[in-house]
């Protein structure tokens, strides 16, 4: 079975085809510049040179005709025709209290993801264009949705309810969601299969730390507290997003300096976090660098970063009563080498210890960065939501297949 996984932008839309048989990529490539000029198709057969496209496109439904074009190109191509996509799986990244799990798409898929377009505005009403150019061009098409929230919605009331008045949860679902649940559930399960241990025995806090950044508490496979909220705004320090601040600040800014809220908000989101604090860049690479040819504030941004990782693991430890499995996965936790050293250098007290040659190895693989007398493992897991996608996909199609044959 041939699954197409899709994650739709407001003006990108990234795919991968995968062979079901043995879940290997098929190819995979993007569109960018959906709707301005020059959009931009990059394709990538597997193992066949990078084929790139400057063409017009100016809407979702266009760029899907264009990824199915390339994916049965002549020469490009790895389909004979679109008929070989048995179903699609979309990435979505807000499925509020709706949403306990993934969900093949239907009326009332689409409704209820319409209703939480205000939660998610920058990113819901994007993933519906992606569905409903699919149903334009692949009529009949297995769609199935899976949610970045979803994993966590088995997080007690504790977790996930704000210590504000009762009436703003019943009125208006304010409450923690949680984000990056597609890679925590991955990643937790992979580093449980890679350890030989049942998921259900283990207390683990997964770090997925890239441009966005979020701490998971899973305990007996369950995410139990995570560390972005009603938005992916809380929690940890990000590439450009402040992460936990006291609330009072964005009264008190506004009013310092005659700003409007959407120039608070835009300054938390897009201007704070390693970008503000270096003064430099956004980019954990840049920042590193920086630090080592002597910059002091993008020394101090590092320092910040990794502070408020460590803060997170602690308090995940005490939520849990313990922790078996601390995972670092995405961009920062997966490729800096010298940010886990600096995270876990203070983590003895929990018997935490880091092997720093394994820690230093360079490899694309899941792997155990502990020393074998470490209390807790200490793991890279390379994250794939991609590939979790397909397999939710492939698993409702089938099942979805069953209920009709
Ligand atoms: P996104 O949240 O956009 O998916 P990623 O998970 O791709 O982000 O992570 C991007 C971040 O990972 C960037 O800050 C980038 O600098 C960082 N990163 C990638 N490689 C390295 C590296 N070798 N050392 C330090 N940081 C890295």
């Amino acid at each position: 079975m041939n699954i197409l996984v899709i994650n739709a932008g407001s003006s990108s839309l990234k795919y991968q085809l995968y062979d079901m048989k043995d879940e290997s990529v098929l190819a995979s490539g993007r569109v960018e510049r959906i709707g301005m000029d020059s959009s931009i198709v990059t394709h990538e057969p597997e193992g066949r040179p990078e084929v790139r496209i400057v063409d017009e496109i100016l809407e979702h439904t266009s760029a899907i005709k264009r990824v199915l074009d390339m994916l049965t190109h002549k020469e490009h191509g790895v389909l004979k025709s679109v008929e070989e996509i048995d179903a699609v799986g979309h990435r979505v990244v807000h499925g509020g209290e709706a949403f306990q799990e993934s969900a093949v798409v239907t009326p009332e898929t689409k409704l209820e993801i319409r209703k939480l377009f205000d939660l998610a505005p920058l990113h819901n009403p994007a993933h519906m264009m992606g569905i409903t150019a699919v149903e334009a061009v692949l009529p009949g098409v297995t769609q199935v949705v899976v949610f970045d929230t979803a994993f966590h919605q088995t997080m007690p009331q504790q977790s996930y309810l704000y210590p504000v008045p009762m009436v703003l949860y019943k009125r208006h679902a304010i409450r923690r969601y949680g984000f990056h649940g597609t890679s925590h559930a991955y990643v937790s399960e992979r580093a449980a299969e890679v350890l030989g241990r049942p998921l259900e025995e283990l207390k683990l806090v997964s770090c997925h730390i890239g441009n966005g950044a979020s701490a998971t508490a899973i305990l007996n496979g369950k995410s139990f507290d995570t560390s972005m909220g009603m938005t992916p705004l809380e929690g940890l320090m990000m590439g450009t997003r402040s992460g936990d601040l006291d609330p009072a600040i964005v009264p008190y800014t506004m009013n310092k300096e005659d700003l409007t809220l959407s120039e608070v908000n835009s300054m938390l989101n897009k201007h704070s976090g390693l970008l503000a604090i270096s003064g430099l860049s956004s980019d954990m690479r840049e920042i590193t660098e920086a630090m080592f040819d002597g910059d002091k504030n993008a020394k101090l941004a590092f320092e910040m970063y990794a502070y408020r990782v460590k803060k997170y693991i602690g308090a995940y430890a005490a939520a849990m009563n313990g922790i078996d499995v601390l995972l670092f996965t995405a961009g920062v936790g997966e490729n800096s080498v010298v940010l886990r050293e600096h995270v876990c250098e203070g983590l003895t007290f929990l018997g935490i210890k880091l092997d720093k040659e394994l820690n230093a190895q360079r490899s694309k693989e899941a792997r155990v960065i502990s020393t074998p007398d470490s209390s807790v493992a200490v793991m890279v897991v390379p994250t794939n939501e991609e590939l979790l996608i397909a397999r939710d996909t492939f698993k409702l199609a089938r099942q979805r297949g069953a209920e009709q044959a």
